[in-house]
């Protein structure tokens, strides 16, 4: 018989009415012939009154005592819906993660799951029971509770539903579905149909609070179905897929981190394993960045940033500073900063989407210190106090722009800039998988490398809004399709900006950036045509923080030095120098053992 997943978040379960209504839910869907296992959430806000709680006892709680704690919330929540099934006349069973075998790892407060073991569950359902799981919560190998991160109900639900094979897995929230961005926000979001796992991955990932990320790298992984519908209304929500929308909009979603904090190590030796250094130390600690920027080496020295939640800063500024005190170099830091991302496969066949963001921004008095982009999305880092602004203009833009697609595309789509491998990647995930020791594992399923980009780097451009901007129209309007796009934090008032291109593209590149440039008195370019750019691709990438580490790793010891680095939940890139990519693609395909004779 088929299984159905259906989670209810905390809002759905928050009084003896939604979990009545809720249960409500569960009978129909059994009486309507499935199998239904419920995961559901601590009611409410009582996940946070319990971190309250334990505030005002320490300031430091032991994480193994947090999770003791926190896992409470979901144990009532599911003794709770147990009763208002039975009330509902059928047959149902509370249980505990330990109690439904989520082994996990030992990562108090964070834990990753190891294994499910589902026979206790399948005998239920078999028997006619509904199945009540306490989401967020499993038990490391010797038996204590651990819980799997803020939000992480969705990951039990996607999890139960892989290793169930359940033929869908429902997220019942308190929105109808996924939005183009949060509608508490942003008032005009509106719900969309469709949104691909790639997609939901980097929204999740960049902000988007609706799913727990590493849930959809369960899905993606383990192919799960995965809806998110309204637990308030009856409605389709919105359908989590291997595929995006075709066809696809420019931007799909727009997500923001209102508190993120960058730092920068100005000054550091120019040369191969300082990456290394720098990102080793940082993965050590568990510390997760994102908008990796490195500068272009001017005089021997390079100048690193990267934003990591305002959370972590002061550990990360221990160790930054523990790597400058080792390497030579400053450090800096700004905490009042947010970061705002435009997500959509749109992006790779449409020029100008990055342009057009930048734009929007400028008309808006927004400032970017931070450029950092990927395949399928775009991130700008702001002053904290734009932020609203900054969301709501760029939101209106891309909304106003999906409904009148119809109209002429700014420049020209394009192919694929990047080479495929000789399986499809999908095939590829599978087969990796399949054999994965632990189900959380992280999945590295390619390696590849394009050496048909080059490097374009503007350096002493006058930093006000408004510079990207005028950078990325022109280049949209010449028709040329901008790959990867770093800017990093200004140093004395003046920005830089290095991009890659289609080795073909130089020439006009530099042709058609001519006109603006003349706006900026010391403005300098320069390009680079024997570059390769080296891309790992994967499911999890950023949420497993020792990515980067390893990358670095890799490369430092083989001497090649790592020019231009962009990170995503689904690929990491690094640019190195042409003549040095075939080892570089080596030393990485060794890292993550994949095989050699795969390499393109
Ligand atoms: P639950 O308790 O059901 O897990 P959450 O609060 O975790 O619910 O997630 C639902 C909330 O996510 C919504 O109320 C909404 O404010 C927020 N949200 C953020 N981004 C989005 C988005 N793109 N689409 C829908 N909701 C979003
Ligand atoms: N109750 C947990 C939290 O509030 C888990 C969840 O709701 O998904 O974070
Ligand atoms: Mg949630």
């Amino acid at each position: 018989m088929s299984i159905v997943v259906q989670k209810f978040g905390g809002t759905s379960v928050a009084d003896a009415e939604r979990i009545r209504r809720a249960a409500k839910k569960a009978v129909d869907t059994k009486r309507s012939g499935l199998q239904v296992v419920m995961v559901v959430s601590a009611r409410g806000k009582k996940t946070d009154e319990l971190v309250g709680l334990a505030a005002e006892i320490t300031a430091k709680p032991r994480p193994r005592e947090m999770d003791m704690l926190l896992s409470t919330g979901e144990q009532e929540s599911v003794a709770l819906m147990a009763m208002a099934v039975h009330e509902l006349g059928e047959e149902a069973i509370s249980l505990t993660g330990a109690q439904i075998g989520v082994r996990t790892d030992g990562s108090h407060t964070e834990a990753r799951i190891i294994s499910i073991s589902t026979q206790r569950m399948k005998d239920a359902l078999d028997a006619g029971q509904i199945v009540i799981a306490a989401g967020f919560q499993g038990v490391d190998e010797d038996f204590n509770i651990t819980t799997l991160g803020r939000g992480g109900s969705d990951t039990t639900a996607a999890a139960l539903a892989a290793a169930l094979d359940a033929d869908l897995c429902e997220i019942y929230t308190d929105v109808e579905g996924v939005y183009t961005t949060d509608p508490r926000v942003v008032t005009s979001a509106t719900k969309v149909e469709c949104v691909s796992y790639d997609e939901m991955l980097e929204l999740a990932s960049l902000g988007a609070g609706v799913m727990h990320s590493r849930s959809i790298e369960f899905a993606k992984k383990y192919r799960v179905s995965l809806r998110v519908k309204p637990s308030f209304m009856d409605g389709p929500g919105t359908l989590i897929s291997p595929e995006p929308a075709e066809p696809a909009p420019r931007v799909t979603g727009l997500a923001f981190v209102r508190s993120e904090a960058r730092v920068s190590l100005i000054g550091i030796p120019d040369q191969p394993g300082v990456m290394n250094r720098i990102f080793s130390l940082l993965s050590d600690n568990r510390i997760s960045v994102d908008m990796v920027v490195q500068n272009v080496g001017v005089a021997g020295t390079a100048n690193v940033s990267f934003t990591v939640a305002e959370d972590d800063l002061e550990n990360t500024l221990t160790v930054a500073k523990t790597a400058t005190d080792d390497l030579g170099g400053v450090v800096q830091h700004n905490a009042n900063l947010s970061k705002v991302s435009v997500v959509g496969h749109g992006m790779q066949t449409h020029t100008g989407v990055a342009a057009q963001m930048f734009r929007v921004l400028a008309d808006n008095s927004v400032n970017i210190h931070i450029v950092t982009t990927s395949e399928i999305k775009i991130s700008v880092l702001i002053d904290h106090d734009l932020c609203d602004r900054a969301v709501n203009a760029v939101h209106e833009e891309f909304q106003v722009a999906h409904q009148n697609e119809q109209t002429p595309q700014v420049g020209v789509p394009s192919e694929s800039p990047r080479k495929r491998t000789r399986k499809d990647t999908s095939e590829l995930e599978a087969d990796i998988v399949s054999r994965l020791s632990g189900m959380e594992e992280i999945v590295v399923s390619d390696i590849y490398s394009d050496t048909d980009q080059a490097r374009v780097t503007i350096t002493q451009l006058d930093d006000h809004p408004g510079v990207a901007a005028e950078v990325f129209f022109a280049v949209a309007d010449g028709g040329i399709l901008v790959d990867m796009i770093i800017q990093n934090v200004a140093l004395d008032g003046k920005a830089n900006i290095s991009f890659t291109v289609p080795g073909g593209d130089v020439a006009r590149t530099i042709e058609v950036l001519r006109d603006p440039l003349q706006r900026h008195r010391d403005a300098q370019v320069s390009c680079d045509e024997s570059i390769g750019k080296i891309s790992v691709v994967g499911i999890g990438l950023r949420s497993h923080t020792d990515v980067g580490a390893r990358m670095f790793h890799a490369l430092g010891d083989g001497g090649i030095n790592v020019q231009m680095v962009n990170t995503s939940e689904i690929k990491v890139s690094v640019v190195v120098a042409a003549d040095q990519t075939d080892t570089a693609l080596t030393a990485l395909r060794m890292s993550f053992n994949l095989s050699q004779d795969e390499a393109t």
